[in-house]
C-alpha cells in the first residue's frame, strides 16, 4: 500500500517536473530575438564579389550559409533610390523614388523601428551619412522627399531612437528655423558628442554626431569608425535586459560606384565587411539574435573582370589572376541584390523575391520568437 502511494507520487512529480521543463524550453524559445539589420547601399553582387579578390583574408561574407536575392524597383521608377529602397525595407511597402517612410499617396507607414519600440525593444542607427540621410531617416522619419533633412531631424527628435551615430550635426543646430535640436534632445536625456565615439552612458540614450554632413570616405581616412561604432552600439544595447533593433548602413560602396572609383568601393566593402565579422562574433556569444544583411540597389553596374595592362610596344594584355573594377554607368542599377541572414530564424531569408518581403520575412522571424507586430 505505501509503496503504491510511493510510486504515485513519483509519477506525480515526474509529470509535474515534465511540465515545468517544457514550459521553460517553450520560454527559451520564445525569446525576443535581436534584430541587426545592415545595409551596404549600392552593394550587388560585385561589389560582395571585390572583398575576395581585393581583401587579404577570406570574407566574412563567406561565412553565410543562407542567401537570397532582393529585386529593388520602386514604384515610380524600375531603378530605384535610397529612399524608396530603404522605406520598402523599413515598412515592408514599395514606394516611389525620393519617399522617405510614406507610402505611393505620401501617408505615414509605420516602420520596423518604430513598432518595435512599442513592444519594449530598444533600437539604433548607425551611419557614415548624415543620420537625416535616406537610409537611416526611413526608420524614423515620414516625409515626401529626401532633400527636407530639417524636417528629418525634427521627426528624429520626436523618434526615442536609443544609439544614433553618424554626420548630420548642421541639420541640427545650423537650421533655418534658427532651432537648435540639440538642445531638445538633452532635455529628452540624450547624451551627446559631436566630437568622437565617446563611450555611451548607459541610463541614457546617445547620439553621436561627428559630422557636418557625410563623414569621410575610407579613401580619405575614416578609419575604424564603421566597425567600433557597430561594437559600440552593441556593447550599450546588450547591456540591457531588453531587446534591439540596430539598422548599420555601409554607406560609401554606393558613392564609390556614382564616382566609378574602384578603390573607394572596394574598400567601403572591405570595411562594411570587416563590421559584419564584429556582428558575427556578437551572434556567437548572443545566439538569440538575427543578422540580416542586404542592399537598397546596385550602383554603377560594377563588375569584376579581366586585367589589362599595355606592354612596350603598347599592345593591350591580359594579365592572368588578376582582376579589375568596370563600371558600366555612374547611376544606380535595378540589378538583384543579395541577403544574407545569419542567426536565429535564418532559413527564412533564403529565395529570390522583391525588397518589400524581407520586412515581411523580419515581421514572421520575430512572430516565431514571440513578438507580433501585426
Ligand atoms: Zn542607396
Amino acid at each position: 500500500m505505501k509503496f503504491t502511494y510511493i510510486i504515485t507520487k513519483i509519477n506525480k512529480l515526474i509529470f509535474l517536473s515534465l511540465l515545468l521543463f517544457t514550459a521553460i524550453i517553450k520560454s527559451q524559445t520564445q525569446k525576443p530575438i535581436n534584430i541587426i539589420f545592415m545595409i551596404g547601399d549600392g552593394m550587388g553582387v560585385s561589389q560582395v564579389t571585390s572583398a575576395f579578390y581585393f581583401g587579404d583574408s577570406e570574407p566574412n561574407f563567406q561565412k553565410f550559409k543562407v542567401v537570397g536575392l532582393s529585386e529593388t524597383s520602386s514604384t515610380s521608377d524600375w531603378v530605384t533610390d535610397s529612399a524608396a529602397g530603404a522605406t520598402a525595407l523599413s515598412t515592408g511597402e514599395k514606394t516611389y523614388k525620393r519617399a522617405i517612410g510614406v507610402d505611393q499617396d505620401s501617408i505615414a507607414l509605420p516602420t520596423i523601428l518604430e513598432q518595435l519600440q512599442k513592444k519594449n525593444y530598444q533600437t539604433g542607427l548607425v551611419s557614415l551619412t548624415s543620420i537625416t540621410h535616406a537610409t537611416p531617416a526611413s526608420y524614423y522619419a515620414h516625409v515626401k522627399d529626401r532633400d527636407l533633412h530639417e524636417d528629418i531631424a525634427l521627426d528624429l527628435v520626436k523618434a526615442n531612437v536609443n544609439f544614433l551615430a553618424g554626420g548630420g550635426l548642421k541639420f541640427f543646430n545650423k537650421r533655418k528655423d534658427c532651432k537648435n535640436l540639440l538642445n531638445e534632445f538633452k532635455k529628452l536625456n540624450y547624451n551627446i558628442d559631436t566630437l568622437k565615439l565617446s563611450k555611451p552612458i548607459q541610463n541614457k540614450n546617445n547620439f553621436y554626431l561627428l559630422a557636418q554632413d557625410e563623414l569621410p570616405n575610407k579613401v580619405q581616412g575614416r578609419g575604424d569608425f564603421l566597425p567600433e561604432a557597430t561594437q559600440t552600439a552593441l556593447d550599450y544595447l546588450s547591456n540591457n535586459k531588453k531587446p534591439f533593433f540596430l539598422m548599420v548602413e555601409g554607406s560609401f560602396i554606393d558613392w564609390g560606384g556614382h564616382a566609378k572609383d574602384g578603390e573607394m568601393m572596394v574598400k567601403e566593402v572591405l570595411d562594411f565587411d570587416k563590421t559584419i565579422g564584429v556582428v558575427m562574433k556578437f551572434i556567437k556569444e548572443n545566439p538569440n539574435t538575427l543578422l540580416v544583411v542586404t542592399a537598397d540597389h546596385e550602383t554603377g553596374g560594377a563588375s569584376i573582370g579581366k586585367f589589362m595592362e599595355k606592354d612596350p610596344a603598347g599592345k593591350e594584355k591580359n594579365i592572368k589572376n588578376k582582376v579589375q573594377i568596370n563600371f558600366i554607368d555612374n547611376q544606380h542599377t535595378a540589378a538583384l541584390v543579395p541577403v544574407f541572414a545569419m542567426g536565429k530564424n535564418q532559413e527564412l531569408f533564403s529565395g529570390v523575391y522583391p525588397n518589400n518581403t524581407i520586412y515581411h520575412k523580419l515581421v514572421e522571424a520575430l512572430k516565431k520568437s514571440g513578438v507580433q507586430l501585426k
